[in-house]
C-alpha cells in the first residue's frame, strides 16, 4: 500500500486520464460537492467573518507553537493521558509499535488518520506482525484494495460502487455482483462490528487539540473513532503539531467551518472530545513534528500549517478533479498536499507545485484563508532555484528568456517558428512534444504580428 512511485504528476495523471468515464464523474462528483459546499457556506450570512477569525486563531497558534504545545501536554497530564513526541515518522511508528508491544497486543483498529498516511504506519507494523484494520468505510475499501486513499475526506472517491462490490465479493464474502451501496454498507457494518469488539488498541487520529483544556476532538460521520477508542483497553491518538487551537470556545468557530466546507454539512456526525481515558484504560497521544517545523520556518509556506483537513481546495481544484488523487504520489493530495510535499522532500516533490492552474479557486474556498494558489507559485520558484526543476525545463525556460529579451532574436524564433510549421509541420507534430500529445497545433500564420501591424500602420498613414 505504498505511495512510492517513479511516475510524476503528468504520466500518474495520463494513466488515470486513459479511462475517460471515470475521469469524467470524478470531476462531475466533485463539483457537486463544491457546489454543496458553497450553498451551505451561502446559508450563513457571517461565514467571510468565520473564515477570517479561523485564519486569525490559527495565526496565533503558529506564531506561539510552543507555548500552547507546552499548555497542551501540561493540561492533558493532568487529566490522565500519557504524551509522546516524536520527531519524524520513523520515531512515530515506533511509538506506536513499543505501545502495542508492551501489551502483547498484535491486533488494532484505526480510524481515518492522514497523519499515519503520512508516516506509512500501516506498513510499518504490518513488518512488526502488528494487523492494522481500517474502519472508517471509504479508507477500508482502498486498504483492501491493496490502495492508499486518493482524497483526505473521501478516500476511495476514485471507485465506481460496482468495483466496491467486487473488493467486498473477494475480501468480505458478499453476493457476487452486487453493488447495493445500502448492502454494501451493511456488509461492510457487521464486518467491522466484529473489529471493534475484539481489538484491544485503536489509534485514531486529532482534528482539534484544546490547549486550554487538554483535550481533543476527533470528527467522523460514521462514528468509528468512538467504536474503536471506548472499546479498547489502549486508545493512541496520533496528532500533528499544529492541530492546535488555544481555547475550547474556538471549537465553535472551527466545527461550523470544517463539514460545511468538507462535504457541504452543517456539522459532523460525531465530533467528540476526549479528555481523559476511562477506569482501566489509557489513552496515549502521540505529538508529531515530521517536518512541521522546518514549514514553521518558511515564512513563504508557514500558513499552510493553518490547514484543517476538509479537502474543499481539492474538490473545486480541476487539476485534481481531471487527474485524480493517486496522480499525486503523496498522503495529502491536491492543491495543499503540493505545498506540505515538497517541505518533506523537495526532490521527489518537485513535480506537484507545478500541477495547478494557478486559478485561485483553492484559495477562495478555504476556510482559514491560506493562500494556496500565491504559495504553489512560490514553490515553483523555490525549486527552479535549488535545481529540482527538470533539466530539459530549465533549458528550455532559459532559452525562451534569451529570445524574448532579444528583440532580433524574437524576430528570427517566430520567423522560424512559422517557416517550420508551414514546410516541416511534423517536426513539431509529432509523439515527443507533449504540448502536440493533448492539443491541437495552430495553422502557423503568414506573418508576424509586427509585421501585419507595420503594414497596416504604412498603408494608413500613406
Ligand atoms: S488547505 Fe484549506 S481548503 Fe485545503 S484542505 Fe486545508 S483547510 Fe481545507
Amino acid at each position: 500500500m505504498s505511495t512510492a512511485t517513479t511516475k510524476d504528476h503528468p504520466h500518474l495523471a495520463a494513466d488515470f486520464n486513459r479511462d475517460e468515464p471515470r475521469v469524467n464523474w470524478h470531476d462531475e462528483t466533485l463539483w457537486w460537492i463544491r457546489a454543496k459546499r458553497d450553498i451551505a457556506a451561502h446559508k450563513l450570512p457571517e461565514w467571510e467573518l468565520l473564515r477570517e477569525t479561523a485564519s486569525q486563531i490559527k495565526f496565533n497558534v503558529l506564531s506561539n507553537l510552543s507555548s500552547y504545545l507546552e499548555q497542551f501536554e501540561a493540561n492533558a497530564i493532568k487529566n490522565g493521558i500519557i504524551v509522546h513526541w516524536a520527531a519524524d515518522a520513523t520515531e512515530h511508528n515506533q511509538i506506536v509499535h513499543s505501545l502495542l508491544e508492551q501489551k502483547g497486543i498484535t491486533k488494532m483498529v484505526k480510524s481515518k488518520s492522514m497523519l499515519t498516511e503520512e508516516c506509512h504506519l500501516n506498513e510499518y507494523l504490518k513488518e512488526q506482525g502488528i494487523d492494522v484494520i481500517d474502519s472508517d468505510l471509504g479508507e477500508r475499501i482502498v486498504q483492501l484494495a491493496n490502495e492508499p486513499p486518493s482524497h483526505i475526506v473521501l478516500p476511495c472517491i476514485h471507485k465506481k460502487k460496482e468495483e466496491i462490490g467486487d473488493i467486498f465479493h473477494e475480501h468480505l464474502g458478499s453476493a457476487k455482483g452486487e453493488s447495493d451501496p445500502k448492502i454494501l454498507t451493511e456488509t461492510a457494518r457487521q464486518h467491522l462490528r466484529e473489529v471493534f469488539l475484539t481489538r484491544r488498541a485503536a489509534l485514531t487520529g486529532v482534528n482539534f487539540a484544546v490547549a486550554e483544556t487538554g483535550e481533543f476532538v476527533i470528527c467522523t460521520n460514521e462514528g468509528n473513532a468512538d467504536m474503536g477508542a471506548h472499546l479498547a483497553e489502549i486508545h493512541i491518538a496520533s496528532m500533528g503539531i499544529e492541530k492546535l487551537i488555544p481555547e475550547r470556545k474556538h471549537l465553535g468557530v472551527f466545527l461550523r467551518l470544517l463539514t460545511r466546507s468538507a462535504t457541504g454539512q452543517p456539522i459532523t456526525t460525531y465530533s467528540s472530545h476526549f479528555s481523559k481515558p476511562q477506569d482501566g484504560s489509557e489513552i496515549h497521544i502521540v505529538i508529531v513534528d515530521n517536518g512541521r517545523s522546518i514549514q514553521l520556518g518558511r515564512e513563504e509556506f508557514r500558513n499552510s500549517l493553518k490547514c484543517i483537513r476538509c479537502g474543499a481546495c481539492m474538490n473545486t481544484c480541476p487539476v485534481y478533479r481531471k487527474s485524480g488523487g493517486h496522480s499525486y504520489h503523496t498522503a495529502v493530495a491536491g492543491p495543499i498536499g503540493s505545498i506540505l510535499a515538497p517541505n518533506l522532500d523537495m526532490k521527489k516533490y518537485a513535480d506537484l507545485p507545478f500541477a495547478s492552474t494557478l486559478c485561485g479557486s483553492c484559495s477562495n474556498v478555504c476556510p482559514v484563508k491560506i493562500d494556496i494558489h500565491d504559495q504553489l507559485y512560490k514553490w515553483r520558484q523555490v525549486i527552479v532555484k535549488e535545481g529540482y526543476s527538470p533539466k530539459a525545463k530549465t533549458m528550455a525556460m532559459k532559452a525562451m528568456a534569451l529570445t524574448l529579451a532579444s528583440p532580433t532574436l524574437y524576430r528570427m524564433g517566430g520567423k522560424t517558428g512559422r517557416l517550420v510549421f508551414k514546410y516541416a509541420p511534423f517536426a513539431v507534430n509529432n509523439k515527443l512534444n507533449p504540448w502536440y500529445n493533448q492539443r491541437e497545433m495552430p495553422k502557423a500564420p503568414d506573418e508576424s504580428f509586427g509585421e501585419w501591424y507595420a503594414q497596416r500602420k504604412g498603408a494608413k498613414n500613406s
